[in-house]
């Protein structure tokens, strides 16, 4: 028997970008275990990914292009060749584009795959020489990655190897315990060490004896209770005025704002005790260093924008930088940049946008000019874009031509026109720079793909030619666009050693003493290289605070679970659908552990099974995010009961803003 094990790297949409070492026998794996040497991965990794070899030889997984032969939905379909799907796609497209023009054609995709060379590189250059409509990926992250290019310019962040140099740390919106796991043991070390741990989420995320204080905040309202820790400071003098004057601008319409919430308004918004706002405002104060980690939970609701730059200002007002263990982490994406036009070309795309938050509107029969087709890769939307309901009617359009390249048959794949099989990560080359942990690691095939499953490139560039297009990057085969991606990669130390990528072994960014830190090794990148306060991505009215809705009683967030990646695994890993409630809100309800419930709102209803915690605080509801229709009792999940609506900070989504109340469906069951 054949055996052996190959080094790669995790491409899932999570920070810690694991290395790998996969063990294969007789071309089948058989084990997925951590990798090494790695910075953070520690010796272990998620549960997810240790059982990925159930995705690769699940019934559902793809293995050959399909054409669809029942109704759309139905996922009835015949096995056709690749020739004939290239063929059919390249003659639907160009008739679409004479009828109608380009922009009735919308690309959407999403993070299926963190890597560089599979997503927005090929296939923007395909979809900009269609003249498609360009998809503003609005679902997640926006708001956090405006925000902190615009008052840092994507400044890198405290490294997690260093939060146990911190005296205190304050988790805001982050939940490391199921996304970002590799932080634990550095805060477990931080505690041993005595650093007081304070979480901020309306979830208890850690257990009791991992952290000193929590703070449950109601969702969508992180924004009066930082304002109120920045008044606090404020009036006790205690904000670094030495430093700001040096290093900040736009501080005078921040104060402003904090200036209208006492503790004790914020405290009657945020849901959180006036004394536990004051004891945080206090311990960050009074601590040396320092360091808050910002999540992107923050974001998800109408504030969230605003939110995410309040809670980006704290190290700055108190000067927390410096030294290591101080300052702030939210991506640390910025420390790798990759101009995706040094391997395809200036592209000349100005066409229309689409925001994917409000995909159930551009998919309206009624849109103008109407979207005839869609082609979905990297992406399940029917269990990830909010108001699904208007989703799904697009998906069901007799007129409309779906083109789905998945791994396996997701919600959305039941609805694919034409259904394409795509390699998984463990198929095909790609590179992973972690937006957690500073890693460049390569990704490289360590078995054959299944079937006749293609990489994004080998689709996008066979379409490509297919459609005529005659640049260079069409005829690359996929281990020379790593090489091209590797060698166009600028970070601290120059380029990753682009044969160690294609081992499946990775680089890091050389930073002076292995990691930054902040004002001392790494400085705002922004193009005065001062942190603007109050920039002008928050709109108008900057810290403006929006009050929730109060239609259902109940706020439902739908937050990352230890079970998916976003939606992927859905397929293995999460087969029973649960709303996590407050033991006092189940009560009042006359509701019981396991009870089948009715989760509804105006936009619909799920049916699925009851949990009742105490680590929901009273008057939140939590269901995750990404599951599948196969995991509820009706089908229907967290993102029938969420609005589109978009924030003013990128026009991302508000997922957290839904309302909802909770009934008796049957009693028992699980
Ligand atoms: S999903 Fe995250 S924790 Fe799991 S293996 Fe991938 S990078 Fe590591």
């Amino acid at each position: 028997m054949a055996k052996e094990t190959l080094s790669t790297t995790c491409v899932m949409d999570c920070p810690d970008a694991c290395a790998l070492d996969v063990t294969v026998e007789d071309g089948r794996v058989t084990a997925i275990e951590p990798g090494s040497p790695h910075p953070d991965t520690a010796g272990f990794i998620c549960s997810k990914v240790s059982q990925f070899h159930k995705r690769l030889y699940h019934r559902d997984r793809l293995l050959h292009p399909m054409r669809r032969v029942g109704p759309k939905g139905e996922a009835s379909f015949e096995r056709i060749s690749w020739d004939e799907a290239i063929a059919e796609i390249t003659e639907r497209f160009e008739r679409i584009r004479s009828e109608s023009g380009g922009e009735a054609i919308l690309p959407f995709h999403y993070g299926g795959s963190n890597g560089m060379v599979s997503d927005e590189l090929i296939d923007h250059l395909y979809f900009a020489r269609l003249g498609a409509s360009r998809l503003d990926k609005t679902i997640c992250a926006v708001p956090a990655t405006e925000v902190a290019l615009a008052m840092y310019g994507k400044m890198p962040g405290v490294a997690f190897a260093d939060y146990p140099e911190a005296e205190c740390i304050v988790i805001w919106g982050a939940n490391p315990r199921g996304s970002n796991i590799h932080l634990v043991p550095y805060l477990r070390e931080a505690k041993r060490r005595g650093a007081t741990i304070i979480t901020i989420d309306p979830r208890r995320n850690l257990a009791r004896a991992e952290h000193d204080l929590h703070l449950p905040v109601l969702p969508g309202q992180d924004l009066p209770l930082a304002l109120a820790m920045i008044r606090w400071w404020e009036e006790r003098g205690a904000l670094d005025t030495e430093f700001l004057a040096a290093n900040a601008v736009g501080v005078e319409p921040l104060l402003e704002q904090a200036r209208a919430w006492s503790l004790d308004r914020a405290a009657e918004v945020s849901g959180v005790d006036a004394t536990a706002i004051e004891r945080t405002a206090a311990t960050l104060a009074a601590s040396d260093p320092a360091v808050v980690r910002c999540g992107w939970g923050i974001e998800r609701n109408t504030n969230g924008g605003q939110a995410i730059a309040a809670v980006l200002s704290i190290p700055a007002l108190l000067g927390k930088f410096g030294v290591r263990g101080a300052g702030y982490t939210l991506s640390n994406g910025g420390a790798v940049k990759f101009d995706p036009s040094t391997v395809v070309g200036e592209l000349d795309w100005t066409t229309r946008r689409i925001n994917m938050t409000q995909l159930g509107r551009a998919l309206a029969s009624d849109f103008d000019p109407p979207v005839r087709a869609i082609f979905v890769y990297n992406a399940n939307p029917l269990a990830t874009v909010p108001e699904h309901r208007a989703v799904r009617r697009g998906f069901e359009r007799d007129d409309l031509f779906t083109v789905v390249h998945d791994q396996v048959l997701t919600d959305t794949a039941r609805f694919a026109d034409l259904l394409l099989p795509a390699t998984t990560f463990l198929e095909g080359w790609d590179i992973r720079s972690g937006y957690g942990s500073y890693i460049v690691g390569g990704v490289r095939p360590v078995i054959s793909p299944a079937g006749e499953a293609r990489t994004n490139m080998q689709l996008f560039a066979e379409l490509g030619r297919a459609a005529g297009f005659d640049e260079p990057a069409f005829h690359l085969d996929d281990q020379a666009l790593l090489r091209k991606v590797a060698a166009s990669i600028d970070m601290p130390g120059g380029p990753p050693d682009a044969d160690a990528l294609v081992a499946g072994r990775h680089s890091r960014p050389d930073f002076p003493g292995g990691r930054p830190v902040q004002f001392e090794s790494v400085f705002p990148q922004t193009p005065d290289r001062r942190i603007h306060l109050t920039p002008a991505v928050l709109g108008e009215r900057p810290f403006a605070w929006s009050a929730p809705g109060d239609d259902y009683p109940l706020s439902l967030i739908s937050p990352a679970s230890s079970k998916l990646v976003t939606s992927t695994m859905g397929e293995y890993n999460l087969d029973t659908l649960r709303v996590t409630m407050h033991p006092d809100d189940a009560a009042s309800r006359d509701l019981a552990h396991g009870d089948r419930v009715r989760v509804f709102n105006q936009r619909g209803e799920v049916h699925c099974h009851l949990r009742i915690s105490d680590r929901v605080r009273p008057g939140v509801s939590s269901m995750p995010k990404g599951a599948w229709s196969r995991s509820s009792i009706n089908g229907a999940t967290s993102v029938t009961l969420c609005p589109d609506d978009a924030q003013v900070v990128g026009d991302a989504a508000c997922f957290n803003d839904a309302r909802v109340e909770i009934a008796l469906l049957g009693a028992g069951g699980s």
